[in-house]
């Protein structure tokens, strides 16, 4: 079964809840407006693409029905339209986006649900020294290069 990921999914997650996880453009453009470091670890395992202007018009036209327009990013939108597109369930905690999916008959899985998150967690590691830190600090206190992000147990 394939997942659509919004943002808020990959910022909550240690791990992708399924093999076959598809999210839009935009949302990689708000994780590197976040800087987040793991983005070189998602986009080797996770799909891209772009929903068609059939489906984007048919999710404005529910979204502005019911008043949560306003409240939809462009990228929420493309996030609704691939969902409805692809008939997939979407990842999301965002009330706008769930209200305006159930008017489309899109399924969406809130991502504090059990199961979702997975039980290790990320650690950062020195990418001069190696030293690994639990915090995802700009640099390393001990030589002071850059860190990397890494799976943690
Ligand atoms: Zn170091």
């Amino acid at each position: 079964m394939t997942l659509v990921l919004d943002s808020s999914a990959l910022f909550e997650m240690q791990d992708l809840p399924g093999d076959d996880c598809v999210t839009v453009p935009g949302v990689w453009r708000e994780l590197e407006r976040h800087g987040d470091k793991r983005i070189a670890y998602w986009e080797g395992i996770l799909r891209t693409s772009s929903p068609s202007e059939g489906s984007l018009s048919e999710v404005r036209k529910a979204a502005s029905g019911s008043g949560d327009s306003g409240r939809l990013s462009e990228t929420d939108i493309e996030l609704l339209a691939l969902a409805l597109e692809l008939g997939s369930p979407l990842l999301t905690d965002d009330y706008s986006m769930q209200n305006t999916a159930r008017l489309i008959g899109v399924e969406c899985i809130p991502v504090a649900a059990k199961g979702i998150k997975k039980v290790w967690r990320w650690r950062y590691r020195c990418l001069g020294c190696g030293k690994t830190y639990n915090d995802d600090i700009k640099e390393c206190p001990v030589c002071g290069h850059g860190l990397k992000s890494v799976r943690g147990r």
